[in-house]
């Protein structure tokens, strides 16, 4: 059985056609699926008879299993999928006046083992599906008009972003599909403006998503240079930020903003200093050259807890210094707030529940000790995580 969920509008034609259906079919297919939750092809009633009895045989629009929902004091909710074989994804409805943001997983788990991040602490099991990246926003978009009353044709989601566990362009193939659905105006029709991908820096990838679907662009920084940078996202080994800041430039001729976001996780004594602040205005306001410097917005996050990280979070007071520096320096700077940590919500705090399939020994040579000096003060009784 074919899990229709999988297909953007083009695949879903390419099914129709295997089906020996005409493709225009699929539009209509394709409406009852996104746009109105419908899940029997019995009950798609202007659908050919043909079409209807051949989907009964070869097709199914699977859903998710819910292992646990769970609902913040501030209204935010993560629901916990069972995707099998022991692997768990998360996702997150964050409300808020005038709109609706879901934060979707693209892994189970993740590679990139940034230190500060749970999802990373905890190993990569697998990539998700397109269907599961879609189920996750097909299962909260109908839950949730069922749970507020919303009248046929109102939207309860009006943003996504790819902000769950795991790194979406280490999973290209899967995400691509994934969001042509929620743009499609037959799906979800989600302007490119409000979905969101975010990414710790894999720049190649950002080069395909601009051609391919230039959609609005987060780049997870938290370092001013790359000696720290190296420590804390192990993938500016890689590719490091000159690399990066290259790869943004060249995706913004295409992208739906005329900024790239720039995320920085603020953490006590490692990366929230003045000094690191002003070295991160020079980073991307650049030496005035067409060849340097990014249009940015930054938004500072407060490092989110999470057992064993050995890590802290900086101070509001600190915070508040480091985005006063950015401020006067002219970059929009803004601080997230912080939503549903009472239910291990907030970013960086997804975790669901991952075998780690990485090999100990892989692992291993990938973690390098770690480095990072912390302010004498702030290091008592704080220890950053060392190699698994
Ligand atoms: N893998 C992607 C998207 C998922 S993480 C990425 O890294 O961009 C979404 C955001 O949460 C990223 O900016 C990430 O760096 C940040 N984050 C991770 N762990 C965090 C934590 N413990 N506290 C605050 N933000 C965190
Ligand atoms: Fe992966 Fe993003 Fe977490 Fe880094 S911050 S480990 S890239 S999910």
């Amino acid at each position: 059985m074919v899990n229709l969920l999988q297909f953007d509008r083009a695949g879903l034609g390419d099914f129709c056609e295997q089906l020996g259906e005409k493709r225009f079919r699929a539009t209509q297919l394709f409406r009852w699926i996104h746009q109105r939750g419908e899940r029997d092809p019995a009950a798609m009633t202007d659908l050919a008879k043909s079409l209807r009895d051949k989907l009964a045989t070869s097709a199914v629009i699977e859903a998710l299993p819910v292992a646990s929902e769970q609902v913040a004091a501030d209204g935010t909710i993560k629901w916990l999928f069972d995707v099998g074989a022991g692997d768990a994804i998360e996702t997150v409805f964050i409300p808020e006046p005038g709109r609706g943001t879901l934060c979707i997983s693209s892994q189970a788990g993740c590679a990139v083992n940034c230190r500060f991040c749970a999802t990373g602490h905890q190993g990569f099991s697998r990539n998700l599906s397109s269907a599961e990246i879609v189920a996750q926003l097909w299962h909260a978009e109908f839950d949730l008009r069922r749970r507020l009353g919303l009248a046929p044709g109102e939207r309860a989601i009006t943003n996504v972003v790819m902000m769950g566990m795991g790194e979406p362009l280490q999973n290209y193939a899967a995400l691509v599909p994934a969001l042509r659905t929620m743009l499609d105006d037959h799906g979800y029709g989600l302007s490119r403006r409000r979905v969101t991908v975010s990414t710790s820096g894999v720049v190649p990838m950002i080069e395909r998503l601009r051609d391919d679907c230039p959609v609005a662009l987060a780049v997870s920084l938290h370092a001013p240079d790359d000696v720290l940078r190296d420590e804390l996202v192990p993938l500016n080994r890689k590719y490091p930020i000159a690399e990066l800041f290259a790869a943004c430039r060249g995706y913004l001729e295409r992208a739906p903003r005329d900024f790239i976001t720039l995320e920085y996780c603020m953490l006590d004594g490692v990366n929230d200093s003045p000094e690191q602040a002003s070295a991160l205005l020079a980073l991307v306001r650049g030496n005035g050259g067409a060849d340097s410097g990014l249009a940015c917005k930054i938004n500072l996050i407060p490092f989110n807890p999470f057992p064993a990280s050995g890590l802290h979070r900086s101070s509001p007071a600190r915070v508040a210094a480091f985005a006063a520096v950015l401020q006067e320096g002219g970059i929009v700077t803004t601080v997230r707030k912080t939503r549903g940590d009472d239910i291990a919500a907030a970013c960086g705090q997804l975790a669901g529940e991952v075998q780690d399939r990485t090999r100990v020994a892989e692992r291993s040579v990938r973690a390098v000790p770690v480095r990072i000096q912390r302010r004498p003060e702030a290091a008592a009784g704080a220890r950053v995580r060392s190699a698994p």
